[in-house]
Parts: structure tokens; sequence; C-alpha cells
């Protein structure tokens, strides 16, 4: 079960991954996390990505590439995968490919969350957070007992930056067009599910176990 997750920022795709990690045997490998790792553990690649990270630069496809390709090689791998965060372009899903034919593997569905751009929109610009523990929540679908206050710990809720109006339109424009091409790379081998997002996240757990059922 070899799986590719999208969807974009406010679609859902976090919370999607928590119920195929509960339900299904296969390891969820984000970026940011295998990121945070191979620094961590100091690996020749995690110190290459650490010299862009800290001078604030892109870390580049072929380093982060790699870094996909040393946790995809591991033996918790072998039986499938979710990949969540990765990849973010053709040029990286092509190079995954490649790393995957060369031990008989490949991606068998490319799991696609879609929310209408507005309900997106709607959907992060109430999204506010606990300063302390980080907690989440939304001024209209979720919001805390007390304005302004943490119902977890009581610390003060803020908002950031870029989950303010203006900014999430721009942020949603931006992920479109990079994703877009990636979209039409997976359709084209048929492997792109397009599932839609803007409903009860159970519902759309539904929908996405009936995909993965196929693949077992
Ligand atoms: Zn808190």
């Amino acid at each position: 079960m070899n799986i590719v997750l999208m969807g974009p920022p406010g679609a859902g795709k976090g919370t999607q991954a928590e119920f195929i990690k509960a339900r299904y045997p296969i390891p969820h490998i984000s970026t940011g996390d295998i990121f945070r790792e191979a620094v961590a553990n100091g690996t020749e690649l995690g110190k290459k990505a650490k010299t862009y990270m800290d001078s604030g630069q892109l870390v580049p496809d072929e380093v982060t590439i790699g870094i996909i390709e040393e946790r995809l090689a591991r033996e918790d791998c072998q039986k499938g995968f979710l990949l969540d965060g990765f990849p973010r372009t053709t040029v990286q899903a092509e190079a995954l490919d490649k790393a995957l034919a060369l031990t008989g593997r490949k991606i068998e569905a490319a799991i696609n969350i879609s929310v209408p751009n507005e309900i997106l929109v709607e959907r992060m610009s109430g999204r506010i957070s606990c300063k302390d523990c980080k907690t989440v929540y939304n001024l209209k679908f979720n919001p805390p007992a007390k304005a302004g206050i943490c119902d977890r710990c009581g610390g003060e809720l803020i908002q950031r930056s870029d989950d303010r109006g203006d900014t999430v339109g721009k942020r949603l424009e931006v992920y479109m067009e990079q994703t877009n091409p990636l979209l039409d790379y997976y359709k084209a081998q048929g492997l792109l599910h397009d599932i839609d997002g803007n409903r009860d996240t159970e519902v759309v757990f539904a929908d996405v176990r009936s995909i993965l059922e196929k693949l077992q």
C-alpha cells in the first residue's frame, strides 16, 4: 500500500493522515518529521539539509529526495507507506518513481482531498492557536469555551500571520499553481483519487478507506 496524500492547507489532510495511521499498519512519512529526524541523527544528508535550513534557504530537491529515499529504504516501509507533504512537484514525483522502481515498488494511489477555495479561506482565516500548548481552535467551527483563552491550558490564543484572510488567499494560489501539474501527473497514470473534503471528517475517511481497501 504505497500512498501519496495530498490536499491544500485547511483541507483536513492532517486529520485523514491520523485516521489512516490508526487503521493501517503503514508508517506515516511527513516531510517535516523526517527532515527533523535526519538532522537530529546527523546523517550526511541531514547535515546538508541543515546548512540550507540554517541559512534560511530552501533545501534543494536532490537533498530532499535523498532523505525520502533513505526513509523509504527502511524495513518498516516495505509493506507500504503514506507519504504526506512529498512530492510537491512533478520533478520530485518523477524522482520518487525512479527511486521506487529500483526496489520493484511504485505509487499505487494519490489521494487528493479537495475543498473549494472559498471554504478553505473561511476555515483557515478562523484559525487561532494557543501560544503555549499550540492547540488549534477555529472561531467558527471549534471555538474555545472562553474567547481568547485556551481550554486545555489557559494560555493566550493568537492568530498566526499566515492564517489571516488576505494571506490565506495568496497561500492557496501558490499551492494550486505548484500542485496542479502534480495532480495531472498522477491523473495521467490513473492513480489520482479526488475526494470531496467539504464533508464530515468521518464521511471523508469512509471514501479514503474504500480506495485503500482495494489496494490491499
Ligand atoms: Zn493551551
